[in-house]
């Protein structure tokens, strides 16, 4: 099989939400049942638990909301996902939108008040950098 895309596990009813919720994105999960699509979570490929305090993006750096610095375990995982589409030869991706990894268009602007702004999360950043599309859940869900 040729897998087509790396997805946000989160999205295919993996418990690797920060918050614990299992989700399943049943579009998506086809992919990976048919073998299209591999299953990612910079989160926790970088190093986070389960369930863990909610991070947002400030000037640059992951914080969570009891203001640690989380930023290398974030570009860890950011790593490790671009490895994963390299070995795979991987050139699309589709990420849950919001997330400080995997937002695609907007990200929360870092007050911890649920406020959105244009913005990407760290793997998405680092994808693109390499030349690897990156769509959302929610972009995927209307083509
Ligand atoms: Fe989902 Fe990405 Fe957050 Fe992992 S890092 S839980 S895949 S949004």
């Amino acid at each position: 099989h040729t897998h087509e895309y790396i997805v946000s596990s989160c999205l295919c009813g993996e418990k690797t939400r920060y918050d614990g919720k299992v989700f399943i994105d049943e579009k998506i999960k086809k992919l990976v049942d048919d073998n299209k699509a591999i299953m990612v979570c910079p989160e926790i490929m970088g190093g986070m638990s389960i369930p863990r305090l909610p991070c947002e993006i400030q000037n640059g750096k992951v914080i969570n909301i009891a203001s640690d610095n989380k930023t290398n375990y974030f570009v860890d995982g950011a790593i490790e996902t671009l490895k994963i589409a390299n070995k795979y030869g991987i050139k699309k991706a589709i990420l849950k939108e919001k997330s400080p990894s995997c937002g695609s268009s907007c990200i929360y602007d870092g007050s911890f008040t649920k406020k959105l702004i244009p913005g990407e999360g760290i793997t998405t950043r680092l994808l693109r950098l390499n030349n690897i599309e990156v769509i959302s859940d929610e972009e995927f869900r209307i083509i």
